[in-house]
């Protein structure tokens, strides 16, 4: 729940993600904190407006009530698309870094987060409730539909194992390979897509090994120079949109 200001001072309309259903005449009850947000930051009365949404019933107008915790819902505004972002396998990173990864990855259409640990990983804990409200300001921020699903941190060679059948995997490799956007020309974008992003430290040779072995993999370079991890994860975000996804020509959604 950031405050964002436009230019002139005044604020942007507000998006807040809650877990309730969403229906014409519904009533939504707030959590503490996003009661607070709207009294007290956004310093709302009775009767003033915002969008909703839960992932599952599209974005709604909704109002404030009387009772500060409570809004009523009022009618639909978007529906709900079918999002189909790739899911990003990554390290955790330290915290500001960290912070970054999951912000910019949400805004690029991450379908789903895994972290994972590694062998050359500095963290190995990743706290899955701050990093869940991280990606959920992001989405309300950035006009999303729903919020990433957030999987608990598991050994890369555990993530590996349980891999569902038929998800290709986008390795990215700093020790080189065919460059991202060439290699992702023909693939396939109905497919189930990963993408895996290795630590600061890198990927070990075995794991590298592991890997390449797989017959899902196809390993692309994201350029000549070495990235930071967050870095990493932006460019083949980015890459993967523009090369499969909705930054593809011709298929950008507006945003309204
Ligand atoms: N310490 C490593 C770099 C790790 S960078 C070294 O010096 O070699 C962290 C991760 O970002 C890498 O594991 C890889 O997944 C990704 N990455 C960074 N630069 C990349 C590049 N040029 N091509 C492909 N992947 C890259």
């Amino acid at each position: 729940m950031a405050v964002e200001k436009t230019k002139s001072g005044k604020a942007r309309s507000v998006r807040l993600y809650v877990e309730a259903p969403l229906v014409g005449g519904g009533e939504v009850l707030l959590t503490s904190a996003q009661a607070h947000y709207l009294a007290k930051v956004m310093r709302f009365k009775p009767g003033d407006t915002l969008s909703v949404f839960n992932g599952r019933d599209g974005e709604w107008r909704a109002a404030q009530g009387a009772n500060r915790a409570m809004l009523t819902v009022e009618e639909q505004i978007k529906p709900q698309g079918v999002a189909v972002g790739p899911t990003l396998l990554f390290a955790p990173l330290k915290a500001a870094r960290n912070t970054f990864l999951i912000e910019k990855s949400v805004e690029l259409g991450v379908g789903a987060l895994q972290p994972v640990t590694t062998q050359h990983g500095q963290i190995g804990k990743i706290h899955l409730a701050r990093t869940h409200a991280q990606a959920t300001e992001a989405a309300e921020q950035c006009g999303r539909l729903e919020v990433p699903l957030l999987r608990p941190l598991v050994p890369l060679s555990r993530a590996l194992a349980d891999w569902p059948a038929g998800r290709r995997l986008m390795f990215c490799d700093e020790s080189g390979g065919p460059p991202a956007l060439g290699a992702l020309a023909d693939a396939d974008p109905a497919a189930d897509w990963a993408i895996l992003i290795g630590p600061e430290g890198g990927f070990s040779p075995r794991e590298r090994e592991m890997v390449l072995a797989r017959p899902e993999t196809l390993a692309v370079s994201l350029g000549p120079r070495i990235l930071r991890a967050e870095t990493a994860a932006i460019a083949a975000l980015a890459l993967w949109q523009a090369a499969l996804g909705d930054l593809r020509a011709g298929d950008c959604g507006t945003i309204s």
